[in-house]
């Protein structure tokens, strides 16, 4: 019947229908969750939810990964959140997460301070910038990820609103989408002071063309300044391709862009990477914005409008609350810039 090995993001099929008969095709595709032991209690939560709206009839596995051993406690507590689902936890490499050789530790340090005194977000934060690069470089490397095509990037205390009762992994194939996002928004300036500036030198260096027709990258771009904008996509939910980041292209321009040390000197966020790198390498139309997944990460929140007739059983708060605002209407989005963005790349194709 029609709802097998389901790539509709319209469908919104009864629980029940789901259940009887589960999807029988699936994308080689995994949660992938970095977590710290002491944020157990806050992914268990997540994962109760997100087994709820969508994979209890989709039966995804999940990869955990930490800088440090998992402990026999956290093992548990996450199988007990979802009894039966596949778990794989695993360390990250020590080559993975630390200093590389060509930064200097004590000027770090002192950048640290620094960053700390002018109370640049996360600046002063040493581990932070560890994660950072590593969801940055790294993250896609894990042997434990070798064996998937695509990735759910999931964090502790995100929450899910709307049922999903198809496959967007299976959508992302269907449809040759190779990075999704539900949230896009400025970044902090004074996280990231030369990163702009770098990534034009690394285009100028390796002969990339950033305005061939299509192109994703001008979204990013101040056309009055030809600055960067501060636009990117939250990347605390990604569904994405890994073999975007496991290109020699990417691995190219990661290397670049770590070699400046200013994952450490600044406070570059893998979420700008990330969205800058697919600006570099992939077309407007590679890029899905899943506006039918109602999504919160921290206080911002996204939910499909009722405009928009997206979602399915959506059970979504309104407006600003006392602990969650409607991130879609907030001074920071960057969600008309991207609607006008894809209008002019849909009406230049044609
Ligand atoms: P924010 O979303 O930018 O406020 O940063 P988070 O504190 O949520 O960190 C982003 C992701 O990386 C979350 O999934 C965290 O659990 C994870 N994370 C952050 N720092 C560390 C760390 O030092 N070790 C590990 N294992 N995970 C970390
Ligand atoms: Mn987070």
């Amino acid at each position: 019947t029609a709802y097998y090995n389901n790539y509709d993001e319209q469908v919104c099929l009864p629980q029940r229908q789901l259940k009887m008969n589960p999807p029988r095709t699936k994308a080689k595709a995994a949660f992938v969750i970095l977590v710290r032991n002491k944020e157990q209690e806050d992914i268990a939560e997540t994962i109760v939810n997100l087994e709820d709206k969508f994979n209890k009839n989709f039966r995804y596995p999940y990869v955990f990964l930490n800088n440090e051993p998992f402990t026999e406690e956290f093992k548990h507590a996450m199988q007990r959140a979802s009894p039966g689902a596949d778990m794989q936890f695993g360390l990250v490499p020590v080559q993975h997460w630390g200093y590389p050789s060509f930064v200097n530790q004590s000027y770090a340090k002192d950048c640290r301070d620094q960053m700390e005194a002018d109370q640049v977000f996360y600046g002063g934060m040493e581990s932070y910038h560890h994660m950072c690069r590593y969801q940055s470089g790294f993250f896609f490397r894990h042997p434990l990820l070798d064996k998937y095509d695509y990735y759910w990037r999931v964090e502790p205390g995100v929450k899910f609103f709307c049922d999903i009762t198809y496959d967007p992994f299976l959508y992302m194939q269907k449809y040759g989408k190779k990075y999704g996002f539900v949230v896009t928004l400025l970044e902090l300036r004074d996280t990231i002071p030369t990163l702009w500036e770098t990534v034009l030198q690394y285009a100028r260096s390796r002969h990339i063309n950033v305005d061939k027709p299509g192109q994703l990258f001008p979204y990013f771009r101040d056309e009055s300044t030809g600055d960067y904008n501060l636009c990117h996509f939250w990347s605390n939910f990604e569904i994405a391709s890994l073999d975007l980041w496991r290109s020699p292209q990417y691995r190219d321009f990661f290397n670049y862009l770590d070699s400046t040390g200013k994952f450490f000197y600044e406070r570059w966020g893998d979420a700008p990477v990330h969205s800058i790198a697919a600006g570099l390498f992939l077309d407007t139309n590679e890029i899905h914005y899943f506006e039918d997944i109602g999504y919160q990460h921290d206080l911002y929140r996204h939910c499909p409008s009722k405009e928009s007739g997206l979602g399915c059983r959506c059970e979504c708060p309104e407006g600003t609350t006392k602990d969650s605002i409607d991130h879609d209407q907030n001074w920071d989005t960057c969600l008309p810039r991207w609607r006008q963005w894809v209008k002019k790349s849909e009406a230049d194709r044609k």
